[in-house]
């Protein structure tokens, strides 16, 4: 419970969040129900900026080239605080909300089945929060809050970094859901590469006349066959994963054209790019054995994630000063249904805010935030809007994210954001010390974009999925617009 001896301004945060909770709410459901893949964010970054503009924060849309990109800022002056975070969905991840087996709300369509729709709640009402204290105390300093399009595919943020748009950034906060209330400091995430190797060669008729053939298909099985070979030989933190996105068009046309996206991760910046080069080599050898030429071109490359021990403890001081949402009865028997479900612990939902024991593990999975963390201090907020346990990218990561567990927990999760605002605003020592920790924390480490120089972002991706689905997911908008008071 928060206690009695609180600011004055962090108070006032508290309370407007709690006095918005229907709001809060109703861009958390809005944000669900749009289902938005990666690149295609329209409607969700639409509604965000909107309700940021409304505010009084002026809106850059279509920042780096990104059209669901922006960078909505408020106020002037030093601290320069960044905010960002993700609103996509995934494919083939509709579920329905408040369910506790599987169940479609559109039939193979995309969805949230992780929480980046909570994600979106909270930066923008913690950002709103944040604003109308500084509006109440004078708080001098500036707000910039940034939407990343395409997390799911490791996009957007590292052209964010190399465009300049984190140069005047002082210190940057990431927030995401989760299923306890929690911030780390350490390395969390690992670094990525992503590309499309496409292997070109000639048709021919298959049962006719295959020898005139060069079969395009043949070079991405050999790729697979090399890779697999390679992974024998890879570190034990590396991994390697793909999917064909074309294998060609029928049986008996050998493909003159096909695409295997290859994703390729290690703890560092520089050992995803040795597994990628090795990859492009691989890549190489199979053009060569299949008479193929090979284009490859890079969709994603990411540093790992850090996040930074000085903001860590500022982010854990509100965490407990919030405190976890009381859970009712009713909650925490659907929360350990759901886990039963999925066949994963069933302990319910957490009851207390998660300790900071000192740096976290790394782990395999990646973030576009990590280029963020590397240029300026970086913190998590991590709320509970999800039920502990329950895998994401799965239907049971999406069974909660539009009920009264997403809502409470993207309620903490904005005032933990706001609290941390405020704190940093109002007290300079807090912004060195991040600064002084961070220094420590990168040492020698020099900061150099992993994506190729030029390079642009891939806009259409997930185009034609998005149009095929939208017509239909479009029945289920939530028709309120959220309304701060
Ligand atoms: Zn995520």
């Amino acid at each position: 419970m928060a206690d009695s001896n609180l600011a004055p301004e962090k108070s006032f945060v508290f309370d407007f969040v709690e006095r918005n909770a229907d709001a809060v709410a109703t861009i958390g459901d809005s944000v669900f129900y749009f289902g938005e893949l990666g690149m295609q964010e329209v409607e969700s970054a639409g509604l965000m900026t909107e309700t940021l503009e409304k505010e009084g924060f002026k809106v850059e849309r279509g920042i780096s080239g990104f059209p669901t990109g922006f960078c909505a800022s408020y106020g002037s002056g030093e601290p320069v605080i960044a905010l960002h975070t993700e609103y996509d969905a995934n494919p083939n991840n509709s579920q329905a909300s408040g369910k506790t087996e599987k169940r479609d709300i559109t039939p193979y369509g995309p969805g949230h089945c992780e929480g980046h729709n909570c994600n979106a709640a909270v930066m923008v009402s913690g950002a709103i929060a944040a604003k109308r204290a500084m509006d109440e105390f004078g708080l001098k300093g500036t707000l910039k809050v940034f939407g990343a399009p395409g997390e799911e595919q490791l996009i957007s943020r590292p052209y964010y970094v190399r465009d300049g748009w984190f140069d005047d950034v002082d210190v940057a906060i990431h927030d995401h859901i989760g299923g306890d209330m929690s911030t780390v400091y350490g390395l969390t995430h690992s670094a990525a590469v992503s590309a499309y190797f496409t292997f070109r060669g000639e048709t021919a008729h298959a049962s006719t006349a295959p020898w005139r053939a060069r079969d395009a298909l043949d070079g991405v099985v050999l790729m697979d066959m090399g890779m697999a070979q390679f992974r024998e030989h890879m570190e034990p933190t590396m991994r390697a994963h793909r999917v064909i996105k074309d294998g060609g068009d029928q049986p008996n046309t050998i493909p003159a054209k096909a695409t295997v996206w290859w994703t390729f991760r290690a703890p560092t910046a520089e050992g995803a790019r040795v597994v990628f080069e090795q990859g492009k080599k691989i890549a190489e050898g199979a053009a060569m054995m299949s008479n193929t030429e090979v284009e490859v071109v890079v969709m994603s490359a990411v540093w790992p994630v850090r996040t930074n021990q000085g903001l860590a403890e500022v982010i854990q001081g509100n965490l407990e000063s919030v405190g976890v949402p009381e859970w009712t009865e009713e909650e925490q028997a659907f929360a350990k249904d759901l886990q039963d479900a999925a066949d994963v612990t069933t302990d319910g939902l957490k009851t207390e805010v998660k300790p900071l024991l000192g740096p976290t593990e790394q782990r395999a999975p990646s973030n576009d935030c990590g280029d963020v963390s590397w240029k300026v201090p970086m913190g998590r907020v991590g709320f509970p809007s999800n039920v502990p346990n329950v895998p994401f990218h799965h239907w049971a990561g999406g069974a909660a994210l539009a009920t009264s567990i997403a809502h409470k927990g993207s309620v903490a999760g904005a005032k933990t954001l706001a609290g941390t605002i405020v704190d940093l605003l109002s007290q300079p020592d807090l912004v060195e010390r991040a600064k002084s920790t961070f220094a420590e924390e990168i040492g020698e480490v020099v900061y150099k974009p992993l994506i190729p120089e030029g390079q642009r972002p891939p806009v259409d991706l997930n185009r034609e999925m998005m149009e095929q689905f939208r017509p239909s997911m479009r029945e289920h908008y939530v028709k309120n617009k959220p309304e701060f008071i």
